[in-house]
């Protein structure tokens, strides 16, 4: 089977009053329309990998997530999609929660794994599945230089240049492939990453690792909202205004820090009058649904 996606990701157009008096215009990329589990950037992230496992004659998919990972949900959807088989080790006790009830359903199998042998994936890889010929090997979060491959061609869906593009971060994969997609394309645009972790600084050492021609780009490391997976009212807040006020769903850990982020810079005049900024939403809005006790 031929490993592919066609590919529905729009760009939106954002008003709000702020956006006027900062004579300025701000859009939104639905890579969350792609697909609605295989979402977003781990569709992108995927593609390559699951080509290169299918050339190498590969049919069993192995990977590793958190018990909320929208990857181990993207690949158990892809998996099925594509007619390979799956298993997921997920960190830490047996637990049931909607991400890892899908990632079943579609017949990923799962392996609960203590935090202290998650940590040494290769060998937990090879205990299992060391003698299985048809087991392929897909890091935590997809990271890989296939997964930044596959990240770069959002940009070349660009029709429009934009001054701005701002990405949330967790591995920084996505980002690194979108930075070499405007560098390919030769586009004046700065790529603006929002990592989604506390001293999120590091965050530039694992985008630099896939980033193939060194160039500029800004990292905003106030954003993190206490941490990863962390959330404040005032971020519950702006979710829920947003999605009220523009029908565009959005999820706390990754898209809503990184909107949050481009509003507050919007009111400190980080933008020059005439801008055009590019939202990039990256999916995984089935977060949501392990997260409504805080709404
Ligand atoms: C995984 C994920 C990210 C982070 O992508 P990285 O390539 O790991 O930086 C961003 N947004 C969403 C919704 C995700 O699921």
């Amino acid at each position: 089977m031929h490993i592919a996606l066609d590919i529905y990701s729009p760009i939106h157009q954002i008003t709000d009053p702020l956006f006027e008096v900062k004579g300025i215009e701000v859009f939104i990329k639905r890579d969350d329309m792609i697909h609605p589990l295989i979402s977003g950037n781990k569709w992108r992230k995927l593609k390559y990998v699951l080509q290169k496992a299918q050339s190498e004659n590969k049919t069993h998919l192995v990977t590793f997530g958190g018990a909320y990972s929208n990857h181990l949900l993207a690949t158990a959807a892809a998996a099925a999609r594509f007619g390979f088989k799956s298993t997921g080790f997920v960190r830490g006790e047996d637990v049931q929660n909607d991400t890892l009830f899908m990632c079943r359903l579609h017949g990923m199998e799962l392996i609960f794994t203590d935090r202290d042998s998650y940590r040494d994936k290769p060998t937990l890889f090879n205990k299992y599945f060391g003698t299985d010929t048809d087991a392929f090997f897909i890091d935590e979060g997809g990271a890989s230089p296939e997964a930044a491959t596959g990240c770069s061609e959002l940009v070349s869906e660009l029709t429009e240049t934009y001054n701005h593009l701002f990405c949330a971060c967790g591995t920084g994969t996505t980002a690194a492939g979108i930075i070499n997609g405007i560098h390919q394309h030769q586009l004046n645009t700065r790529f603006n990453a929002v990592p989604v972790f506390k001293n999120g600084g590091f965050i530039k050492d694992e985008i630099d690792k896939y980033v193939t021609t060194p160039v500029d780009y800004y990292l905003h490391l106030d954003y993190h909202f206490g941490g990863y997976a962390k959330t404040t009212p005032e971020l519950i807040g702006f979710i829920k205004q947003f999605v009220a006020k523009t029908g565009i769903l959005i999820e706390p850990v990754y898209t809503a820090k990184m909107l949050y982020a481009l509003y507050d810079l919007a009111a400190k005049n980080y933008f020059k009058p005439g801008d055009k900024v590019l939202a990039i939403h990256t999916g995984g809005i089935w977060g949501l649904m392990g997260m409504k006790d805080r709404f």
